[in-house]
């Protein structure tokens, strides 16, 4: 397990401005994200952090070594594409086997090692396979596989689930924590799809246009989005514009749409003044009816979407529309009624517009 440090890393193409620029650490064994939408600079950093791609500026480091310059084969790495990248016409045990021929590692060994990696993916009986015998889910295990058989400080993981349907993913994605939590192996993992994130991360960078956002654990991501594009790109949100009131240190009078006032909590490197303009987080399924003479939002429900368990309303405000997910309930708000909405201040938080 090594820690991977990257000291102000960027990228720049040209006259352009940096495609990406990271400065953090990611903790020795912890499983890592890299958020964001498509052209966002996510490959970029992975490739820089892989040793494919040489960062215009800054230091990348493993544990205390510095890197920047080493080439890939010398990073100790294992790699994973969103295209598996295997050789198709050979077993799935050569293909495991490539890490372990360029390192000169003896047939006993090599043996032992492809099917306890082998084991490890779900794969055990598969070693005299041939690659275009398997299906998409088979043969991004065997990839994982290769990946994890040379026992690789870091595991970096490109859109690997992206070629396989909705069912697959869900279960290669677990199967890719228990592989790199088993092995205690460092994970930086690129995706742009935010579910896929925050069920697999101890942590993750949110990142737009080259610009990290926010770096923070699922949780608080989802609960306290540092900035509207985080609140909007994660689950589904609804962000107020509001005006900044007043503020004392722990909480921040706002005015919303509508004129109603509210308190609400305050983040600690936040300094509001008076008139400035904010946006407002407010969860779906933090949002409720309330039939109360003063409501904090009033507006027309436009539509209901059925998931089951609970609904979501689509209800729309004077140039707003707002969700509110509630627990289906046979006494539900119909289409076309006018409501009042409410929500506890404590689960709301205000984000730069
Ligand atoms: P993501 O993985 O988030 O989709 P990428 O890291 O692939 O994004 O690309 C980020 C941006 O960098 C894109 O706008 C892309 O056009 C640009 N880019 C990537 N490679 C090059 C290159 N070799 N020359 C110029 N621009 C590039």
């Amino acid at each position: 397990m090594i820690s991977v440090s990257l000291e102000n890393v960027s990228k720049t193409y040209g006259d352009n401005p940096p495609t990406i620029t990271m400065d953090l650490t990611i903790e020795s064994g912890e499983f890592f994200t890299l958020l964001g939408p498509s052209g966002c600079g996510k490959s970029t950093m992975l490739r820089m952090i892989a040793g494919f791609i040489q960062p215009s500026s800054g230091i990348i480091r493993f544990g205390d070594s510095d890197v920047t310059r080493t080439p890939p084969n010398r990073r100790d790495t294992g790699m994973v594409f969103q295209n598996y990248a295997l050789f198709p016409h050979m077993s799935v045990a050569q293909n495991v086997a490539y890490g372990l021929n360029v390192r000169k590692v003896d047939k006993k060994e090599k043996a032992a090692r492809i099917d306890n990696a082998l084991a490890q993916v779900g794969l055990a009986g598969y070693a005299g396979r041939r690659i275009d015998e398997l299906s998409g889910g088979q043969q991004q295990r065997v990839a994982l596989a290769r990946a994890v058989v040379i026992s690789p400080s870091v595991l970096l993981l490109d859109e690997p689930l992206s070629n396989l349907d909705a069912k697959l993913r869900e279960e290669t994605r677990v199967q890719i924590r228990q592989v790199q939590r088993a092995a205690g192996i460092t994970g930086i993992y690129v995706t742009h799809d935010q579910a896929e994130a925050m069920a697999m991360s101890d942590r993750i960078a949110v990142l737009e246009g080259g610009r990290v956002h926010q770096v923070a654990a699922p949780r608080e991501i989802y609960h306290r989005p540092a900035t509207a594009f985080v609140a909007r790109f994660i689950g589904r949100s609804n962000v107020l514009p509001v005006t900044v009131l007043g503020s004392d240190a722990t909480t921040v009078t706002v005015d919303l749409p509508g004129g109603s006032r509210m308190d609400v909590p305050k983040a600690p490197d936040l300094r509001p003044s008076a008139g400035d303009p904010a946006a407002l987080s407010i969860r779906p399924e933090v949002l409720r009816f309330t039939d109360g003479p003063s409501p904090l939002l009033r507006g027309t429900v436009r539509a209901a979407e059925f998931t089951g368990a609970s609904v979501t309303y689509e209800v729309s405000m004077e140039d707003l529309t707002v969700n509110v997910t509630a627990p289906d309930h046979a006494n539900g708000p119909q289409i076309g009624d006018s409501v009042g909405m409410t929500c506890d201040p404590d689960r709301v938080w205000l984000v730069q517009r």
